[in-house]
C-alpha cells in the first residue's frame, strides 16, 4: 500500500466536503477530497438552496453564474389543513439579495463547486475513492486508508475532516457515537409532471399524512409524509390508497398517479435519522455536516447547515493551516461550540415545535397544527419562520480575500 500526505483530507464530497475543501484551497492549502461515488448522479437527496447559502455563493462573487443553472424560486411556503390556508413562512420578507429557495438539482450545485475549487491550485478531488478506516496513531487521527479502483492506499494529513454523510463511517471509526432522536416522520418520494402554470400550495395534511409538492420545474418532486415505521401499513393499505390521497387534494395530479406512479418501484423511501454527536472531534478528526448531525428533511435545512459548517470550519482552521500548524483539538472545540447552537435549535424545531405538522395514526387527519395556527393568527410570524428556515442563527459570511497562500488565496470567512 503506497502513503502520500497531504495538509488536509476532506472525507465526502457532498455539500459539507466540497465547500470546505475549496474555501481551504482558496486560503493556499493543500486539500484532497474524497469521494466515493464517480459522479454526483445519485438518487434525490434534497435540492433546496436557501438564502444562507446563496448569500455565500454572492460573497465569493459567483451569484449570477450559478443563478444561470438551472434551478426554480420558491418564495412563499404554504400550508394548507381543514382549518384553512396559511402563507407559513414568506421569503420575500427577510430582505436582502435573494429573498427565495432556489430549487437546484445537487448535482448541479456539487459540479458548481468542482468547477470552482479546481481554479485553486491546492484544491483535488479523487472521485470512486472511499475512505475505510481511520489512521490513527494511539488516540490521534494521522489520515485515512482509501480503496480506489488503482488499489488501496494511505493518505496521511494534519486533519481529516469528515464529511462523509449521516452513516458516516469515519465517525464509527473514531468511536464517535451520536445520540438519536425520535424521527418523527418517514417520507416516500415520488415524481409527478408538471403542467405549464401549474401551482401548487407547499404542503397540504389528509388523514394519516402530509403531502408536499415541490416545483421542480417540468415536474412535482412529491414528498409523502407518513408516521415513522409507517411503511409497512402504506405498502399494504396499497397503491390504491396512495393514489386516492393525492387525488383528494388535488385531482389533476391523482389523475397522473395512476400512468407515473406503476408500482412500489417508482416510490422511495427515506427513512428520516435526526442524530447529533455529543463530540464532533478527536485529536486529529473534526466530524461536519450530517455527519456531525444527520437532520430532518423538514424546512429543507441540511444542505444549508451543511455549508455553514464548511464556511465556519474554513475560517477557524485556516489560519492556522496558513501557519504551517496542525489544528490542535481546542482549534476543532472551537468549531463545535460556534456551529452547535445552529443545529440545536433547527433539531429542535424540527423534532418538538413541528411535531404535529407529523402525521402519527394513518386513520386520523392531521387536523390543525400548532405552528400553522399560530402563524394563521398573528401573519406577522411568517417572516420569522422564513428567516428561522432560510438564515438561522449565526450566519456565516465569506471575509475579504487577502494576500498570501497562493492563486486566489484569501480568508474564508469571519462569522456574524
Ligand atoms: C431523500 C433525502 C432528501 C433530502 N431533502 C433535503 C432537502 O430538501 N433539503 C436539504 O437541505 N436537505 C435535504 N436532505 C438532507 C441533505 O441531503 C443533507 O443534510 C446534506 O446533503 C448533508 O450534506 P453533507 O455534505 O454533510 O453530507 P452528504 O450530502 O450525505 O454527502 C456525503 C458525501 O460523502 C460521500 N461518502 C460517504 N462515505 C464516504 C466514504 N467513506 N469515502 C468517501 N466518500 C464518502 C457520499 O457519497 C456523499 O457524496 C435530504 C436527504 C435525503 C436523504
Amino acid at each position: 500500500m503506497h502513503t502520500e500526505y497531504t495538509r488536509v483530507v476532506v472525507v465526502g464530497g457532498g455539500p459539507a466536503g466540497m465547500m470546505a475543501g475549496l474555501l481551504l484551497a482558496r486560503q493556499g492549502i493543500e486539500v484532497i477530497v474524497l469521494e466515493k461515488h464517480g459522479d454526483f448522479l445519485q438518487d434525490f437527496r434534497g435540492d433546496t438552496v436557501h438564502p444562507s447559502t446563496l448569500r455565500i455563493i454572492e460573497e465569493l462573487g459567483w451569484i449570477e453564474e450559478f443563478l444561470a443553472l438551472p434551478h426554480s424560486k420558491v418564495r412563499t411556503i404554504g400550508v394548507q389543513t381543514p382549518a384553512g390556508y396559511t402563507d407559513f413562512a414568506d421569503f420575500s420578507k427577510i430582505g436582502g439579495k435573494h429573498p427565495y429557495i432556489a430549487f437546484m438539482p445537487q448535482w448541479h450545485v456539487l459540479d458548481f463547486l468542482t468547477r470552482k475549487g479546481s481554479q485553486y491550485p491546492g484544491f483535488h478531488l479523487i472521485r470512486n475513492a472511499e475512505a475505510t478506516e481511520l489512521v490513527q496513531d494511539a488516540d490521534e487521527v494521522r489520515g485515512v486508508r482509501v480503496s480506489t479502483p488503482d488499489g488501496p492506499m494511505e493518505l496521511r494529513a494534519d486533519i481529516v475532516i469528515a464529511a462523509d454523510g449521516r452513516h458516516s463511517a469515519m465517525r464509527e471509526s473514531a468511536g464517535l457515537k451520536p445520540s438519536v432522536s425520535k424521527s418523527p416522520m418517514d417520507v416516500l418520494w415520488f415524481r409527478l409532471s408538471r403542467l405549464p402554470d401549474e401551482r401548487q400550495t407547499f404542503l397540504h395534511t389528509g388523514q394519516g399524512f402530509v403531502l408536499i409538492t415541490i416545483d421542480r420545474g417540468d415536474y412535482w418532486q412529491m414528498a409523502y409524509v407518513i408516521p415513522q415505521g409507517g411503511y409497512a401499513t402504506v405498502k399494504k393499505q396499497g397503491l390504491e390508497r396512495l393514489r386516492a390521497d393525492v387525488g383528494a387534494i388535488d385531482a389533476g395530479l391523482g389523475s397522473r398517479m395512476l400512468e407515473e406512479v406503476e408500482s412500489w418501484d417508482d416510490v422511495k423511501l427515506l427513512t428520516v435519522r435526526v442524530d447529533r454527536l455529543r463530540t464532533w472531534h478527536r485529536p486529529g478528526l473534526l466530524c461536519i455536516g450530517d455527519a456531525a448531525h444527520a437532520m430532518s428533511p423538514a424546512g429543507g435545512v441540511g444542505i444549508n447547515l451543511a455549508v455553514q459548517d464548511a464556511v465556519a470550519t474554513a475560517r477557524m482552521l485556516g489560519p492556522v493551516l496558513r501557519a504551517g500548524r496542525a489544528p490542535e483539538e481546542r482549534d476543532l472545540k472551537k468549531v463545535q461550540r460556534r456551529r452547535e447552537l445552529p443545529v440545536r435549535a433547527v433539531q429542535l424545531a424540527q423534532v418538538n415545535m413541528l411535531a404535529d405538522l407529523y402525521p402519527k395514526d394513518r386513520r386520523k387527519t392531521v387536523e390543525r397544527p400548532f405552528a400553522a395556527r399560530m402563524v394563521r393568527r398573528f401573519s406577522f410570524l411568517n417572516k420569522w419562520t422564513a428567516w428561522f428556515v432560510g438564515v438561522g442563527l449565526r450566519s456565516e459570511h465569506i471575509g475579504p480575500v487577502v494576500a498570501g497562500g497562493g492563486s486566489g488565496a484569501g480568508t474564508s470567512g469571519v462569522g456574524s
